[in-house]
């Protein structure tokens, strides 16, 4: 059985913690290490993993049922100033359940978007793109393969319509499915993603002139002024299904990393949608055009 340094050292091998984000906050967040060098605190050791996007209570719950001992999600637990983790607010709470029962938890948040392969790579093979390139290079990797989103083509042009049906298809179910901005019956035959939340890449997806751009939580006035900008086509999912993906794609990483160090780990995906929108009521659903008992005039 590895100790938790070793499977450490391994993930931060994958996604260094120095190609984090300024803002980000990633690493491990609880669990024990040991002291390197020193018998004395050997730190703990790990036979079971499992990955998921958010460090929340029910995952925190997941992992402890399971019996891992360490969980590794994609979201950081905290990402501001900290001066507590006392049980009575949410995050502490999760905290002390990893804790009492000897799970660890790591992070790899930025450090994961911008890696080769990293979380937008996950979600081009999701959705059965071809990666041609990343949307916006790390100017460090000399191949433009690390960065943030990825332009990718598809076997076969298709129309907008349909691959924002391949992608409510292929990706994992949540409330909110997919939105699209555009006109349905636009060709096309390249595409940017990015997971997560990718307003912030529109002049890119523009730059690197695909016919669509997939991404999560568009907000109106970045997507109104896009959608007045160019055709691009927008396509909309939930946050947390654009960033599963990733944690399959991490899972078998370390599962190869086991087999090759000898390991045995048991490696898990968390199958919990932890994307906070639970529900979604389309505004022509005859339950509401009917106005059913008990439904507010
Ligand atoms: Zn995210």
């Amino acid at each position: 059985m590895p100790r938790l340094s070793e499977v450490l050292a391994e993930l931060n091998a994958l996604w260094p913690p120095s190609r984090a984000e300024e803002w980000d906050a990633v690493g491990t967040v609880c669990g024990d290490p040991g002291r390197p060098g020193d018998p004395a605190l050997p730190g703990a050791s790990v036979d079971r993993v499992l990955f998921a996007v958010d460090p929340v209570q029910e995952i925190a719950e997941e992992a402890v049922a399971l019996g891992a001992q360490l969980l590794v999600t994609h979201h950081p637990l905290y990402l501001r100033g900290t001066h507590g983790v006392a049980a009575d607010t949410f995050k502490g709470r999760v905290v002390h359940t990893l804790i009492e029962h000897g799970v660890a938890l790591h992070v790899a948040h930025t450090n994961a978007d911008t890696a080769d392969p990293g979380v937008s790579d996950a979600l081009a093979g999701a959705l059965g793109l071809r990666v041609l390139r990343s949307l916006v290079p790390d100017p460090t990797d000399p191949d433009g393969r690390r960065g943030l989103g990825r332009v990718c083509e598809l076997d076969a042009p298709t129309t907008l319509g349909h691959f924002a049906a391949r992608a409510a298809h292929r990706l994992p179910a949540t409330a909110q499915g997919i939105r699209l901005a555009g006109d349905q019956d636009a060709p096309v035959r390249t595409v940017a993603v990015s997971g997560g939340s990718g307003d912030g890449l529109f002049a890119a997806a523009r730059e690197a002139g695909v016919d669509a751009f997939l991404t999560a939580d568009l907000r109106h006035h970045p997507a109104s002024e896009a959608t007045q900008h160019s055709p691009l086509g927008l396509v909309d999912a939930a946050h947390w299904a654009t960033e599963w993906p990733w944690c399959e794609q991490a899972a078998a990483q370390l599962d190869e990393i086991s087999d090759r160090n000898g390991w045995d780990l048991r490696v898990h995906v968390s199958k919990t949608v932890t994307d906070p929108w639970s529900s979604h009521f389309a505004s022509s659903t005859p339950a509401l055009t009917t106005n059913p008992p008990g439904a507010p005039n």
